[in-house]
């Protein structure tokens, strides 16, 4: 909440924070990210977690993100998932400018509502095709979202695709062996692209959606977002699939 005399962020207005559909994930885009994940300023990103003047404890480690929400757009998965796990860091990578901005400005507008809403999420400008090893370490994530990736249907911007076969070993490293990717889109071709991909890949296995009945994400993955209310309004169906990170395999003989 914002401190007596201070005010509280207003909500953006999207009208402001208007952008073309898609930017080139290729492209070399003049953005910032840390050159590891320790050099990233999270107490400015999550300051209710890191009070001024708080010493950490001796032998616990400071708080992690967990969550990461790969091409959050608006942000209205964090939104969402903020209060359901109110004490788990969570993270949105966008890669377009202003649509990254309104979904950093929209989170702390709502930390304005109270002790528990969106404190514990924010939303950087980055290209998680390129830069999750910066901002995260080995095994520290448990959950990763990839919710309506940009489809590019024409075959030679496939690669401009979130998954593919570079990016799934980055997955395999930031996430933990037991965490999980969900993904949702209504384009049944790329559908069946990322359950291929996820599928030929040795870390990854596909979770059945009945084993996860008790998982409170996974009703939200197609209603959370902005793209997913628009399928919705739509009329459109959609095609949940969550993969498990499976354990290491055992290293090879030398
Ligand atoms: N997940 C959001 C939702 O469901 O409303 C946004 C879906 S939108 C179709 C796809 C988003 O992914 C766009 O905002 C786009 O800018 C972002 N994006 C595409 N490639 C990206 C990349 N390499 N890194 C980060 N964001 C990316």
């Amino acid at each position: 909440m914002a401190e007596e005399g201070e005010e509280a962020p207003q909500p953006p207005q999207k009208r402001f924070y208007r952008q073309r559909a898609h930017a080139n994930p290729l492209a070399d885009h003049t953005l910032r990210y840390p050159a590891r994940p320790q050099d990233m300023d999270w107490a400015r990103l999550f300051p209710a977690f890191f009070p001024p003047g708080a010493a950490a404890t001796p032998g616990e480690p400071p708080p992690r993100v967990e969550f990461a929400d790969l091409g959050c757009g608006y942000g209205g998965l964090l939104v969402a998932l903020s209060p359901l796990f109110p004490r788990t860091l969570m993270l949105g990578l966008e890669l377009r400018l202003k649509v990254a901005a309104f979904a950093g400005t929209r989170l702390r507008a709502l930390r304005g509502a109270g002790p528990g809403r969106g404190h514990n999420a924010a939303c950087v400008r980055g290209n998680a095709m390129r830069h999750l090893p910066h901002f995260f370490t080995k095994g520290q994530l448990s959950k990763l979202f990839l919710l309506f990736p940009d489809p590019h249907f024409k075959r030679p911007k496939h690669r401009w695709r979130l998954v593919n076969a570079a990016l799934l070993p980055e997955l395999g490293f930031v996430l933990r062996p037991g965490g999980l990717v969900y993904t949702v889109t209504d384009v049944p071709e790329l559908h069946r692209w990322m359950v291929a991909h996820f599928g030929e890949h040795p870390l990854f296995q596909e979770v059945p959606l009945a084993e996860l009945d008790g998982d409170p994400v996974v009703s939200r993955l197609a209603t959370a977002t902005e793209e997913g209310r628009k399928v919705q309004r739509a009329g459109r169906p959609v095609y949940p699939a969550i993969f498990r990170r499976l354990p290491d395999p055992p290293p090879l003989p030398v």
